[in-house]
Protein backbone atom coordinates (compact mmCIF):
# COMPACT_ATOMS: atom_id res chain seq x y z
CA UNK A 1 0.00 0.00 0.00
CA UNK A 2 1.28 3.82 -1.36
CA UNK A 3 4.39 1.74 -2.33
CA UNK A 4 7.00 3.63 -4.85
CA UNK A 5 5.52 1.03 -7.05
CA UNK A 6 1.96 1.64 -7.15
CA UNK A 7 2.63 5.38 -6.95
CA UNK A 8 3.99 5.37 -10.44
CA UNK A 9 2.12 3.33 -11.73
CA UNK A 10 -0.85 5.15 -10.74
CA UNK A 11 0.72 7.95 -12.52
CA UNK A 12 1.23 6.48 -15.30
CA UNK A 13 -2.53 5.52 -15.49
CA UNK A 14 -3.95 9.26 -14.91
CA UNK A 15 -1.39 10.77 -17.64
CA UNK A 16 -1.16 7.76 -20.66
CA UNK A 17 -3.50 6.89 -23.01
CA UNK A 18 -5.49 3.94 -22.25
CA UNK A 19 -3.98 1.57 -25.19
CA UNK A 20 -2.94 -0.80 -23.02
CA UNK A 21 -3.96 -2.40 -19.71
CA UNK A 22 -0.01 -3.26 -18.31
CA UNK A 23 0.16 -5.83 -15.56
CA UNK A 24 0.65 -4.20 -12.28
CA UNK A 25 4.16 -4.46 -12.01
CA UNK A 26 6.60 -1.49 -12.29
CA UNK A 27 10.03 -2.10 -13.34
CA UNK A 28 13.00 -0.10 -12.92
CA UNK A 29 15.82 -1.73 -13.28
CA UNK A 30 17.03 -5.04 -15.62
CA UNK A 31 19.98 -7.48 -16.31
CA UNK A 32 20.12 -10.17 -18.22
CA UNK A 33 16.60 -12.66 -17.73
CA UNK A 34 16.22 -10.43 -14.47
CA UNK A 35 14.58 -7.34 -13.81
CA UNK A 36 13.34 -5.54 -10.69
CA UNK A 37 10.79 -3.09 -9.50
CA UNK A 38 11.80 0.11 -7.19
CA UNK A 39 10.61 -2.49 -4.07
CA UNK A 40 13.31 -4.22 -4.80
CA UNK A 41 11.18 -7.55 -5.70
CA UNK A 42 12.87 -9.74 -8.49
CA UNK A 43 10.98 -11.20 -11.53
CA UNK A 44 12.18 -13.25 -14.37
CA UNK A 45 11.45 -11.85 -17.82
CA UNK A 46 9.97 -14.66 -19.57
CA UNK A 47 8.16 -11.59 -22.46
CA UNK A 48 11.31 -9.98 -23.50
CA UNK A 49 9.33 -7.01 -24.54
CA UNK A 50 8.02 -9.32 -27.47
CA UNK A 51 10.74 -10.62 -28.46
CA UNK A 52 12.31 -7.23 -28.61
CA UNK A 53 14.50 -8.34 -25.67
CA UNK A 54 16.21 -11.29 -26.78
CA UNK A 55 19.66 -10.39 -26.32
CA UNK A 56 18.44 -9.75 -22.16
CA UNK A 57 18.38 -6.40 -20.47
CA UNK A 58 21.34 -3.76 -20.96
CA UNK A 59 23.46 -6.82 -23.29
CA UNK A 60 26.92 -5.16 -22.42
CA UNK A 61 27.83 -4.81 -26.13
CA UNK A 62 24.91 -3.16 -27.27
CA UNK A 63 25.38 -0.86 -24.48
CA UNK A 64 28.99 -0.44 -25.02
CA UNK A 65 27.73 0.46 -28.74
CA UNK A 66 25.29 3.18 -27.93
CA UNK A 67 27.58 4.80 -25.63
CA UNK A 68 30.86 5.02 -28.21
CA UNK A 69 28.27 6.10 -31.06
CA UNK A 70 26.44 8.54 -28.86
CA UNK A 71 29.74 10.19 -28.00
CA UNK A 72 30.42 10.39 -32.24
CA UNK A 73 27.19 11.64 -33.99
CA UNK A 74 23.26 10.05 -33.22
CA UNK A 75 21.48 11.50 -36.08
CA UNK A 76 22.08 12.72 -39.68
CA UNK A 77 19.38 11.92 -41.50
CA UNK A 78 19.71 10.42 -44.84
CA UNK A 79 20.19 13.85 -46.50
CA UNK A 80 23.80 13.00 -45.71
CA UNK A 81 26.07 9.85 -45.71
CA UNK A 82 27.25 8.74 -41.94
CA UNK A 83 29.64 6.39 -41.34
CA UNK A 84 27.86 3.74 -39.80
CA UNK A 85 24.96 2.81 -42.17
CA UNK A 86 26.92 1.19 -44.89
CA UNK A 87 28.38 -1.68 -42.14
CA UNK A 88 25.27 -1.86 -40.35
CA UNK A 89 23.21 -2.68 -43.89
CA UNK A 90 26.40 -4.80 -45.36
CA UNK A 91 25.92 -6.88 -42.35
CA UNK A 92 22.69 -7.59 -42.28
CA UNK A 93 22.48 -8.50 -46.14
CA UNK A 94 25.13 -11.34 -45.16
CA UNK A 95 23.04 -12.04 -42.56
CA UNK A 96 20.34 -12.59 -44.53
CA UNK A 97 21.37 -13.36 -47.56
CA UNK A 98 19.09 -10.49 -49.60
CA UNK A 99 21.20 -7.94 -52.38
CA UNK A 100 19.38 -5.15 -50.35
CA UNK A 101 18.17 -3.48 -47.24
CA UNK A 102 15.74 -0.26 -46.45
CA UNK A 103 16.20 0.70 -42.81
CA UNK A 104 13.31 1.81 -41.17
CA UNK A 105 12.60 2.48 -37.52
CA UNK A 106 9.50 0.05 -36.12
CA UNK A 107 8.00 -3.16 -36.87
CA UNK A 108 4.97 -0.98 -38.61
CA UNK A 109 7.09 0.93 -40.59
CA UNK A 110 8.72 -2.12 -42.37
CA UNK A 111 5.32 -3.74 -43.07
CA UNK A 112 4.22 -0.44 -44.59
CA UNK A 113 7.54 -0.47 -46.51
CA UNK A 114 7.07 -3.83 -47.80
CA UNK A 115 3.40 -3.23 -49.09
CA UNK A 116 4.73 -0.41 -50.65
CA UNK A 117 7.48 -2.59 -52.50
CA UNK A 118 5.07 -5.26 -52.79
CA UNK A 119 2.24 -2.88 -54.79
CA UNK A 120 5.03 -0.65 -56.35
CA UNK A 121 6.50 -4.02 -58.06
CA UNK A 122 2.95 -5.56 -59.24
CA UNK A 123 2.36 -2.17 -61.12
CA UNK A 124 5.90 -1.43 -62.91
CA UNK A 125 7.39 -4.96 -62.89
CA UNK A 126 4.46 -7.36 -63.17
CA UNK A 127 2.21 -5.23 -65.33
CA UNK A 128 -1.08 -5.14 -62.61
CA UNK A 129 -2.69 -1.56 -63.85
CA UNK A 130 -1.98 1.31 -61.87
CA UNK A 131 -4.04 1.24 -58.57
CA UNK A 132 -5.57 -2.27 -58.79
CA UNK A 133 -2.49 -4.66 -56.46
CA UNK A 134 -3.95 -6.54 -54.08
CA UNK A 135 -2.34 -8.33 -51.36
CA UNK A 136 -3.21 -11.50 -49.75
CA UNK A 137 -2.40 -11.70 -45.68
CA UNK A 138 -3.88 -14.33 -43.67
CA UNK A 139 -6.28 -14.37 -40.78
CA UNK A 140 -5.40 -14.10 -37.13
CA UNK A 141 -1.89 -11.86 -38.36
CA UNK A 142 -0.49 -9.35 -36.72
CA UNK A 143 1.73 -6.67 -38.69
CA UNK A 144 1.37 -3.57 -36.68
CA UNK A 145 -0.82 -0.52 -35.48
CA UNK A 146 -0.69 1.55 -38.57
CA UNK A 147 -3.90 2.05 -40.89
CA UNK A 148 -2.08 -0.52 -43.74
CA UNK A 149 -1.47 -2.88 -40.91
CA UNK A 150 -4.90 -2.92 -39.02
CA UNK A 151 -6.15 -3.10 -43.08
CA UNK A 152 -5.29 -6.56 -43.08
CA UNK A 153 -6.07 -7.10 -39.20
CA UNK A 154 -9.27 -10.06 -38.57
CA UNK A 155 -9.86 -9.10 -34.87
CA UNK A 156 -12.32 -6.64 -34.57
CA UNK A 157 -11.00 -4.66 -31.53
CA UNK A 158 -8.03 -3.80 -33.56
CA UNK A 159 -10.29 -2.26 -36.61
CA UNK A 160 -13.42 -0.94 -34.97
CA UNK A 161 -14.07 2.29 -35.83
CA UNK A 162 -10.43 3.30 -37.47
CA UNK A 163 -11.78 3.28 -41.21
CA UNK A 164 -12.10 3.90 -43.50
CA UNK A 165 -9.70 1.27 -43.99
CA UNK A 166 -7.10 0.43 -47.04
CA UNK A 167 -8.27 -1.31 -49.71
CA UNK A 168 -6.91 -4.16 -51.86
CA UNK A 169 -6.64 -6.87 -48.94
CA UNK A 170 -7.68 -10.54 -49.24
CA UNK A 171 -7.71 -12.68 -46.50
CA UNK A 172 -7.36 -15.87 -46.40
CA UNK A 173 -6.92 -18.88 -43.73
CA UNK A 174 -3.50 -19.44 -42.08
CA UNK A 175 -1.78 -22.16 -42.74
CA UNK A 176 -4.17 -23.45 -45.81
CA UNK A 177 -2.01 -23.26 -48.95
CA UNK A 178 -4.96 -24.38 -51.25
CA UNK A 179 -6.94 -21.00 -49.73
CA UNK A 180 -3.95 -19.25 -50.76
CA UNK A 181 -3.92 -20.39 -53.87
CA UNK A 182 -7.61 -19.80 -54.83
CA UNK A 183 -7.28 -16.20 -53.47
CA UNK A 184 -4.75 -15.28 -56.18
CA UNK A 185 -5.51 -12.95 -58.94
CA UNK A 186 -3.92 -11.02 -61.85
CA UNK A 187 -3.79 -8.36 -59.51
CA UNK A 188 -2.36 -10.30 -56.08
CA UNK A 189 1.31 -8.62 -55.91
CA UNK A 190 2.04 -10.19 -53.07
CA UNK A 191 1.71 -12.40 -50.03
CA UNK A 192 2.13 -11.26 -46.72
CA UNK A 193 2.46 -13.68 -43.74
CA UNK A 194 4.25 -14.72 -40.34
CA UNK A 195 5.78 -17.95 -40.19
CA UNK A 196 4.44 -18.05 -37.08
CA UNK A 197 2.03 -16.05 -35.78
CA UNK A 198 3.09 -14.86 -32.49
CA UNK A 199 0.38 -12.13 -31.16
CA UNK A 200 -2.00 -14.77 -32.87
CA UNK A 201 -0.98 -17.08 -29.86
CA UNK A 202 2.14 -18.73 -31.15
CA UNK A 203 0.49 -20.48 -33.99
CA UNK A 204 2.32 -22.61 -36.03
CA UNK A 205 1.13 -23.58 -39.80
CA UNK A 206 1.49 -26.86 -41.14
CA UNK A 207 5.09 -28.37 -42.13
CA UNK A 208 4.41 -28.14 -45.80
CA UNK A 209 2.53 -24.75 -45.78
CA UNK A 210 5.47 -21.94 -46.33
CA UNK A 211 6.84 -24.36 -48.86
CA UNK A 212 3.45 -25.02 -50.64
CA UNK A 213 3.31 -21.25 -50.47
CA UNK A 214 6.84 -20.54 -51.98
CA UNK A 215 5.85 -22.76 -54.86
CA UNK A 216 2.38 -21.27 -55.67
CA UNK A 217 3.76 -17.59 -55.62
CA UNK A 218 6.43 -18.87 -58.38
CA UNK A 219 3.62 -20.77 -60.77
CA UNK A 220 1.59 -17.39 -59.96
CA UNK A 221 4.43 -14.79 -60.39
CA UNK A 222 3.50 -13.01 -57.10
CA UNK A 223 6.23 -12.04 -54.24
CA UNK A 224 6.14 -14.18 -50.84
CA UNK A 225 6.77 -11.38 -47.97
CA UNK A 226 7.68 -12.72 -44.35
CA UNK A 227 6.86 -10.68 -41.31
CA UNK A 228 9.76 -12.40 -39.65
CA UNK A 229 9.88 -8.93 -36.83
CA UNK A 230 8.87 -11.36 -34.26
CA UNK A 231 10.08 -14.42 -35.25
CA UNK A 232 13.36 -13.51 -37.17
CA UNK A 233 16.69 -13.44 -35.74
CA UNK A 234 16.89 -16.49 -33.85
CA UNK A 235 13.82 -16.27 -31.63
CA UNK A 236 12.79 -19.84 -32.99
CA UNK A 237 15.71 -21.67 -33.06
CA UNK A 238 16.93 -20.93 -36.70
CA UNK A 239 18.59 -17.42 -37.59
CA UNK A 240 15.06 -16.76 -39.68
CA UNK A 241 12.24 -18.85 -39.10
CA UNK A 242 11.97 -19.26 -43.02
CA UNK A 243 15.32 -21.14 -42.42
CA UNK A 244 12.36 -24.47 -40.64
CA UNK A 245 10.95 -24.52 -44.10
CA UNK A 246 13.49 -24.88 -46.71
CA UNK A 247 12.39 -21.99 -48.69
CA UNK A 248 13.50 -18.44 -49.25
CA UNK A 249 10.80 -15.69 -49.45
CA UNK A 250 11.16 -13.16 -51.63
CA UNK A 251 11.14 -9.82 -49.37
CA UNK A 252 11.37 -10.01 -45.08
CA UNK A 253 10.71 -7.60 -42.72
CA UNK A 254 12.78 -7.37 -39.59
CA UNK A 255 12.66 -5.41 -36.18
CA UNK A 256 12.13 -6.06 -32.59
CA UNK A 257 15.35 -7.24 -31.71
CA UNK A 258 17.10 -6.27 -34.72
CA UNK A 259 16.95 -2.55 -31.81
CA UNK A 260 19.05 -5.49 -28.99
CA UNK A 261 16.76 -3.78 -26.69
CA UNK A 262 17.70 -0.43 -26.79
CA UNK A 263 16.35 1.77 -29.81
CA UNK A 264 14.01 1.02 -32.21
CA UNK A 265 15.10 -0.28 -35.10
CA UNK A 266 13.72 -1.78 -38.12
CA UNK A 267 14.49 -3.00 -41.86
CA UNK A 268 13.14 -4.70 -45.33
CA UNK A 269 15.61 -6.72 -46.80
CA UNK A 270 14.88 -8.18 -50.49
CA UNK A 271 16.69 -8.63 -53.43
CA UNK A 272 17.00 -5.49 -56.17
CA UNK A 273 14.77 -7.34 -58.48
CA UNK A 274 12.11 -5.76 -55.91
CA UNK A 275 13.76 -3.47 -54.62
CA UNK A 276 14.58 -1.46 -57.43
CA UNK A 277 10.93 -0.22 -57.42
CA UNK A 278 12.35 2.45 -54.95
CA UNK A 279 14.24 5.30 -56.43
CA UNK A 280 14.91 9.13 -54.84
CA UNK A 281 12.02 10.41 -53.12
CA UNK A 282 9.90 7.41 -53.36
CA UNK A 283 9.99 6.29 -49.75
CA UNK A 284 12.41 7.45 -47.01
CA UNK A 285 12.04 8.14 -42.95
CA UNK A 286 13.76 11.52 -41.29
CA UNK A 287 14.96 8.69 -38.59
CA UNK A 288 15.83 5.41 -40.63
CA UNK A 289 19.09 4.04 -40.97
CA UNK A 290 20.16 6.67 -38.47
CA UNK A 291 23.86 6.28 -37.05
CA UNK A 292 22.69 5.28 -33.37
CA UNK A 293 20.07 2.92 -34.87
CA UNK A 294 23.07 1.09 -37.05
CA UNK A 295 25.33 0.98 -34.05
CA UNK A 296 23.23 -0.70 -32.21
CA UNK A 297 21.99 -3.12 -34.80
CA UNK A 298 25.55 -4.51 -35.70
CA UNK A 299 26.30 -4.59 -31.77
CA UNK A 300 22.65 -6.95 -32.26
CA UNK A 301 23.84 -8.89 -34.72
CA UNK A 302 27.46 -9.44 -33.70
CA UNK A 303 26.15 -10.34 -30.00
CA UNK A 304 23.76 -12.93 -31.64
CA UNK A 305 26.39 -14.81 -33.58
CA UNK A 306 29.53 -14.35 -31.09
CA UNK A 307 27.47 -15.82 -28.15
CA UNK A 308 25.84 -18.55 -30.39
CA UNK A 309 22.11 -16.93 -29.25
CA UNK A 310 20.57 -18.92 -31.93
CA UNK A 311 21.79 -22.58 -30.93
CA UNK A 312 20.91 -21.64 -27.47
CA UNK A 313 17.21 -20.53 -28.39
CA UNK A 314 16.76 -23.93 -30.17
CA UNK A 315 18.39 -25.91 -27.48
CA UNK A 316 17.00 -24.02 -24.51
CA UNK A 317 13.55 -24.11 -26.70
CA UNK A 318 13.31 -27.65 -27.05
CA UNK A 319 14.52 -28.67 -23.13
CA UNK A 320 11.96 -25.93 -22.24
CA UNK A 321 8.67 -27.28 -24.46
CA UNK A 322 9.90 -30.84 -23.46
CA UNK A 323 9.77 -30.36 -19.46
CA UNK A 324 6.03 -28.11 -20.25
CA UNK A 325 4.76 -31.17 -22.05
CA UNK A 326 6.16 -33.57 -19.70
CA UNK A 327 4.63 -32.10 -16.58
CA UNK A 328 1.30 -32.69 -17.66
CA UNK A 329 0.37 -29.34 -16.14
CA UNK A 330 -3.50 -29.34 -14.98
CA UNK A 331 -5.09 -26.99 -16.99
CA UNK A 332 -2.71 -26.91 -19.84
CA UNK A 333 -4.30 -28.58 -23.13
CA UNK A 334 -1.30 -28.26 -25.06
CA UNK A 335 2.62 -26.76 -25.57
CA UNK A 336 3.48 -25.56 -29.29
CA UNK A 337 6.00 -23.31 -30.42
CA UNK A 338 9.40 -23.36 -31.74
CA UNK A 339 13.05 -22.35 -30.08
CA UNK A 340 12.01 -19.64 -27.67
CA UNK A 341 8.68 -18.97 -28.92
CA UNK A 342 6.27 -21.00 -26.75
CA UNK A 343 2.44 -20.61 -26.44
CA UNK A 344 1.06 -22.66 -23.55
CA UNK A 345 -2.53 -23.46 -24.73
CA UNK A 346 -5.06 -24.02 -21.87
CA UNK A 347 -8.03 -25.94 -21.15
CA UNK A 348 -9.95 -22.55 -20.37
CA UNK A 349 -9.91 -18.91 -21.35
CA UNK A 350 -7.71 -17.91 -18.01
CA UNK A 351 -4.25 -16.83 -19.48
CA UNK A 352 -4.92 -13.60 -17.70
CA UNK A 353 -5.66 -14.64 -14.18
CA UNK A 354 -2.60 -17.44 -14.65
CA UNK A 355 -0.21 -14.04 -15.47
CA UNK A 356 -1.10 -12.31 -12.71
CA UNK A 357 -0.47 -15.15 -10.78
CA UNK A 358 3.11 -16.18 -12.64
CA UNK A 359 3.36 -11.98 -11.95
CA UNK A 360 3.11 -12.94 -7.91
CA UNK A 361 5.26 -15.94 -7.80
CA UNK A 362 8.16 -13.77 -9.62
CA UNK A 363 7.98 -14.49 -13.22
CA UNK A 364 6.57 -12.20 -16.23
CA UNK A 365 4.55 -13.62 -18.95
CA UNK A 366 1.43 -12.28 -20.91
CA UNK A 367 -1.71 -13.95 -22.09
CA UNK A 368 -1.45 -13.77 -26.10
CA UNK A 369 -5.03 -14.98 -26.20
CA UNK A 370 -7.29 -14.91 -23.91
CA UNK A 371 -6.46 -18.87 -23.43
CA UNK A 372 -2.61 -18.44 -25.01
CA UNK A 373 -0.07 -17.92 -22.52
CA UNK A 374 2.94 -17.01 -24.80
CA UNK A 375 6.94 -17.59 -23.17
CA UNK A 376 9.30 -15.52 -24.81
CA UNK A 377 12.61 -15.57 -22.93
CA UNK A 378 15.49 -13.76 -23.67
CA UNK A 379 17.79 -16.28 -26.30
CA UNK A 380 20.55 -16.01 -23.13
CA UNK A 381 18.81 -17.79 -20.93
CA UNK A 382 20.63 -20.76 -18.94
CA UNK A 383 19.05 -24.25 -18.37
CA UNK A 384 19.50 -23.46 -14.93
CA UNK A 385 17.56 -20.92 -15.20
CA UNK A 386 14.87 -22.80 -17.40
CA UNK A 387 14.38 -24.73 -14.41
CA UNK A 388 13.73 -21.74 -12.28
CA UNK A 389 11.05 -20.57 -14.14
CA UNK A 390 9.75 -24.18 -14.59
CA UNK A 391 9.60 -24.30 -11.14
CA UNK A 392 7.27 -21.25 -10.34
CA UNK A 393 5.15 -22.21 -13.37
CA UNK A 394 4.33 -25.28 -11.42
CA UNK A 395 3.98 -24.43 -8.35
CA UNK A 396 0.95 -21.99 -9.98
CA UNK A 397 -0.29 -24.37 -11.85
CA UNK A 398 -0.62 -27.38 -9.45
C1 LIG B 1 5.55 -6.53 -33.16
C2 LIG B 1 5.22 -6.89 -34.55
C3 LIG B 1 5.00 -5.89 -35.52
C4 LIG B 1 4.95 -4.44 -35.22
O1 LIG B 1 6.15 -3.93 -34.70
P1 LIG B 1 6.14 -2.50 -33.96
O2 LIG B 1 7.60 -2.23 -33.71
O3 LIG B 1 5.36 -2.65 -32.69
O4 LIG B 1 5.52 -1.52 -34.88
C5 LIG B 1 4.76 -6.32 -36.82
N1 LIG B 1 4.74 -7.63 -37.15
C6 LIG B 1 4.95 -8.59 -36.24
C7 LIG B 1 4.92 -10.03 -36.66
C8 LIG B 1 5.16 -8.26 -34.90
O5 LIG B 1 5.32 -9.23 -33.99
Amino acid sequence: MGSESERLMKLAEKWCARNYEPLPVCISKGEGVYVWDPEGRKYMDMLSAYSAMSHGHRHPKIINAIVEQTGRVTLTSRAFHNDTLGPFLEKLCALTGFEKALPMNTGAEAVETALKAMRKWAHEVKGVPDGRARIIAAANNFHGRTIAAISMSTSATTKRSFGPLLDGIDIVPFGDADALESAITEETAGVLLEPIQGEGGVVVPPDDYLSRARDICDRRNVLLCLDEIQTGLGRTGKMFCFEHYGIRPDIITLGKALGGGVFPVSAVCANQNVMSVFTHGTHGSTFGGNPLAAAVAIAAMDALRDERMVENSARMGEYFMAKLRELKLPGVELVRGKGLLVGVVLEKPEAHEKSLELLAAGLLAKDARPDIIRFAPPLIITQDQIDEALEIIVKVFK
